[in-house]
């Protein structure tokens, strides 16, 4: 029993008696086509009267019902005895109940009623409350009933964070239950316009399987022209209705007559789904179907809505939004299942590939953020199409994705590796712009190298790391020198930045002779030396390359600028002959646009002429002909600077650049001078180097002369500077100067 509500007694009747007009039926035959059950008992509440309402609400025949008490007929045996009691005494004080009542059909349904009761004429003051009979109107409540009901187990499998799917098969199943006449079905509809079976726990499998990915249309059947037109349609009978035609001859052999559907939309008016009522016979939807619908449709609405902003949270938390490659975390998380699930295994292995795109930072500062990106998703598709069934592939940062390979042994890994590394080398065209990627991958295998992701990701990383060092091959498996190298290599980082500040480093010069005799100088190279407490002294080739990846090359070239343009102006003013000084920069520093004006500011400091300074620059440098380092090129000619190209022959640089680009010398590399002495092709090359230079009217200095033999061939090759040990090795600007006056 719900609360009752009273409400103030029935006005009194009218004075004038009412007659009713022929047409009208006779008031028992009215009586009858009410919807409602109307029940009038005697003094002693039993039943003196039903109507036909009364019948079809419970069952009960009017000759089964007479002379019964409605409370035992109708009310169950559990109903509450203060219920009764409240009902009763409504009823004295007021002559009038009204509520809510849980009833009981013939055959045992349960009834929701609201219920209206009167006693007549009114029980005066002081009367007892059974002193007249009572007209007692039930109305069917079962249908909102259902509907609150089907409502609020819906929400509260929402807040339960039951899977999409579910709750929609919790919508179909409860709504099947009210409606048992009805077949329900929740599709989605994806954004290229296919449809996708949610929810269907009733429809036949086949039928299920029909619907799954056809395209929504003007004539796709009820749903897929529901998801279409944005409109609720319904088809009353499939069996002569145009929009059926693709579909009839599949769903009238399985009992479908007519289909009523109704668009779900989210909040932008988008058709994200459908929801649709299939029947077993032509009709069309219902009372009862209509507000069910309703209700539905709100429900699924939320539901997905739910369903895509909880998606949407997921993939931005979890994916990488660029290249749509998992994250860190999420790929950590795949691949420490893959590897529980592989430990289960008789012979448990796995490859865990780190694969790094070289010069990915010269793409981005030369070509722009958009090509950079373009490069990598081009990356990602290319890593994708190498994934086979159990492999998980993840993006660590920019331009660093990583790959596990469950079960694969390192020959396995290895072939993988060079494919991939084939694949991503394949020539990529961005905005009419070709570029040729290039990777290094690290391979670390389970168990061997690392327990877990997180140490074998570490070991592929330093692996990646020693491949990039690699002349060949772009590849390197880990093995454990790799890892104490590892923590060298920060140590060393760690203090190379506090020899920086503190400035500990300090320069070397080794004089460049023009022709045979000593006595005329070319210029003088001046090269960084640390002397570290610990290690000694330890090469520039390793401490530049540390310097370069720990970002501190900026930091080193400005004490480099400094310390040699001091040295130079002391020579200077103690009017020594060095014609120049040579010092050496690194292809990082022209990516810095500062760069000309870095020098131009060192220089000023010290009162030196641009013609004092040549700046050496590696052909990598040219490696990467990037706007930045051609501006940053120009910009130092046209202050008057003067540029050599240095390890000549050891890159790749196109001769293209060499006429294009301000360089008034060329640094012959020492392998060359090294091999002039046995090989043929060396000599022939060195021949080659020559004249070109020749040609484009540039100096050639030769690198590494240290006998005789070579410095008379390159002297009868008309090599005009040479610079190496037979002459004078890198000392200190004392020595120099002291070697300087022996000449
Ligand atoms: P580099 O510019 O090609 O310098 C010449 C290298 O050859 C120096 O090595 C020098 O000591 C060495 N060398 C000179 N004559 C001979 C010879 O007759 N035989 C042999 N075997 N070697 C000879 P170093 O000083 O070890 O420098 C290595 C590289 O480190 C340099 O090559 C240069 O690229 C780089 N580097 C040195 N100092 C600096 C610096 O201050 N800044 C930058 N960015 N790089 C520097
Ligand atoms: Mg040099
Ligand atoms: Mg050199």
């Amino acid at each position: 029993m719900q609360a009752a509500s009273p409400i103030p007694p029935a006005p009194a009747p009218a004075a004038h008696a009412l007659t009713l007009p022929d047409y009208l039926p006779s008031l028992p035959l009215a009586l009858d086509v009410s919807d409602c059950a109307i029940v009038i008992t005697d003094e002693q509440r039993r039943i003196v009267y039903v109507n036909a309402g009364f019948e079809r609400l419970f069952g009960y025949p009017l000759h089964e019902a007479l002379g019964r008490r409605p409370r035992e007929l109708l009310l169950g045996k559990s109903f509450a005895q203060d219920a009764l009691a409240h009902i009763d005494e409504q009823l004295a004080r007021n002559g009038r109940f009204t509520g809510e009542a849980l009833c009981y059909h013939r055959n045992g349904d349960p009834i929701w009623v609201s219920l209206v009761s009167n006693i007549h004429p009114p029980p005066g003051p002081g009367q007892p409350p059974d002193s007249g009979c009572a007209v007692v109107t039930l109305t069917d409540l079962t249908p909102t009933k259902h509907q609150e009901a089907l409502q609020s187990r819906v929400l509260e499998a929402m807040v339960r964070e039951v899977p999409l799917p579910q709750l929609m098969a919790l919508v179909c199943a409860e709504v099947e239950r009210i409606a048992p006449d009805v077949i329900a079905s929740v599709l989605r509809v994806d954004p290229e316009g296919r449809l996708h079976v949610l929810a269907a726990p009733s429809l036949p499998s086949v039928l299920c399987e029909a619907i799954e990915g056809a395209y929504m249309g003007p004539q796709a059947g009820s749903c897929g022209t529901t998801a279409y037109l944005g409109e609720p349609v319904a088809v009353t009978d499939i069996a002569t209705d145009p929009l059926w035609n693709d579909y009839r001859a599949l769903f009238m052999p399985m009992g479908i007559r007519a289909c009523w559907s109704s668009p779900i939309k989210n909040h932008a008016g988008q058709v994200v789904g459908t929801f649709a009522f299939y029947f077993r016979e032509a009709r069309g939807p219902s009372n009862l179907h209509l507000r069910l619908v309703e209700v539905c449709l709100h429900l699924c609405t939320l539901a997905m809505a739910r369903d895509s902003a909880q998606s949407r949270i997921h993939q931005l938390a979890y994916y990488d939004t660029l290249t749509q490659l998992p994250n860190r975390t999420l790929f950590t998380e795949f691949a420490q299942c893959a590897l529980a699930t592989l430990r289960q295994s008789a012979a448990p292995q796995a490859a865990l590939l780190y694969i790094d795109l070289d010069r990915f930072k010269q793409v981005n500062d030369s070509q722009g953020h958009a090509a950079g990106d373009a490069l990598l998703c081009e990356t990602a598709n290319r890593l994708r199409a190498h994934l086979g069934p159990g492999d998980v592939a993840g993006r660590l940062s920019s331009d660093e994705f990583v790959l596990l390979l469950p079960g694969a042994c390192s020959e396995q890994a290895i072939a993988t590796a060079q494919r991939l590394l084939d694949s991503i080398a394949f020539p990529f065209v961005h905005q009419g712009m070709q570029h040729l990627p290039q990777a290094s991958i690290g391979i670390a295998l389970y168990p061997e190298d690392g327990a877990d992701i997180p140490m074998l990701v570490s070991h592929a990383d330093q692996a990646m790391h020693a491949a990039k060092k690699q002349p060949t091959s772009h590849w390197c498996r880990f093995i454990p020198e790799l890892g104490v190298l590892a923590q060298e290599r920060m140590a060393m980082e760690r203090d190379l930045r506090q020899a920086i500040a503190r400035q500990q480093l300090h320069l070397n010069f080794q004089p460049q002779v023009l022709g045979q005799s000593t006595h005329r100088l070319h210029g003088v190279e001046a090269l960084a030396r640390w002397n570290h407490p610990e290690w000694g002294a330890v090469s520039p080739a390793r401490f530049i390359a540390v310097a370069e990846d720990a970002g501190l090359i900026q930091a080193l070239t400005q004490w480099l600028l400094d310390a040699a343009c001091a040295q130079m102006a002391r020579w200077r003013a103690a009017r020594l002959p060095v014609p120049q000084l040579a010092i050496n920069l690194s292809a990082h520093n022209f990516h810095d646009p500062q760069l000309a004006n870095q020098v131009g500011a060192a220089l000023a400091r010290h009162g030196l002429q641009p013609s004092d300074l040549m700046l050496e620059i590696t052909e990598s440098v040219m490696m990467d002909a990037s706007a930045a380092t051609t501006a940053n090129l120009h910009a130092l000619h046209a202050r008057g600077l003067q540029l050599s190209l240095d390890d000549f022959g050891t890159g790749y640089s196109s001769l293209s650049h060499l006429h294009r680009l301000p360089f008034s010398e060329l640094k012959l590399d020492q392998s060359f001078v090294h091999d002039l002495q046995g090989s043929d092709s060396a000599t022939a090359l060195t021949r080659s180097v020559l004249s070109i230079a020749r040609s484009l009217d540039m100096k050639v200095v030769a690198e590494g002369v240290e006998t005789r033999e070579q410095c008379e061939w390159l002297q009868s090759h008309d090599c005009a500077v040479m610079q190496g040990y037979l002459f004078c090795r890198p000392v200190a600007a004392a020595q120099l100067e002291e070697w300087l006056a022996a000449q």
